[in-house]
This record gives C-alpha cells, sequence and structure tokens, in this order.
C-alpha cells in the first residue's frame, strides 16, 4: 500500500485499533469496511 502523506511504498500495519498505520510516517488509514464496523459496534453499544 502507497502512502498518501509520505509517498514511500510503505508497510501499512494493524495496529491494536482497527485502524492501519504508515510504518513510516505513522499516518493512519481506517478502511470502510473497518469504519462500518466500528459504527455498527458503537450503534449497538448506545442502543
Ligand atoms: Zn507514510
Amino acid at each position: 500500500m502507497k502512502c498518501v502523506i509520505c509517498k514511500n511504498e510503505s508497510t501499512i500495519v494493524f495496529k491494536h485499533v482497527p485502524a492501519l498505520v504508515c510504518s513510516n510516517c505513522g499516518e493512519k488509514y481506517v478502511e470502510d469496511d473497518v469504519a462500518k464496523d466500528v459504527l455498527k459496534s458503537t450503534q449497538e453499544i448506545f442502543l
């Protein structure tokens, strides 16, 4: 995956949160599907 911040072909890794983090600059990326799951989980908690 190419990082849009540092323009490097970086290793984007999953941290303990459902996000991808650039190993070079630390930019976080949240995949759409993951974001939806998180949102769904959040709504389930509050409902
Ligand atoms: Zn980067």
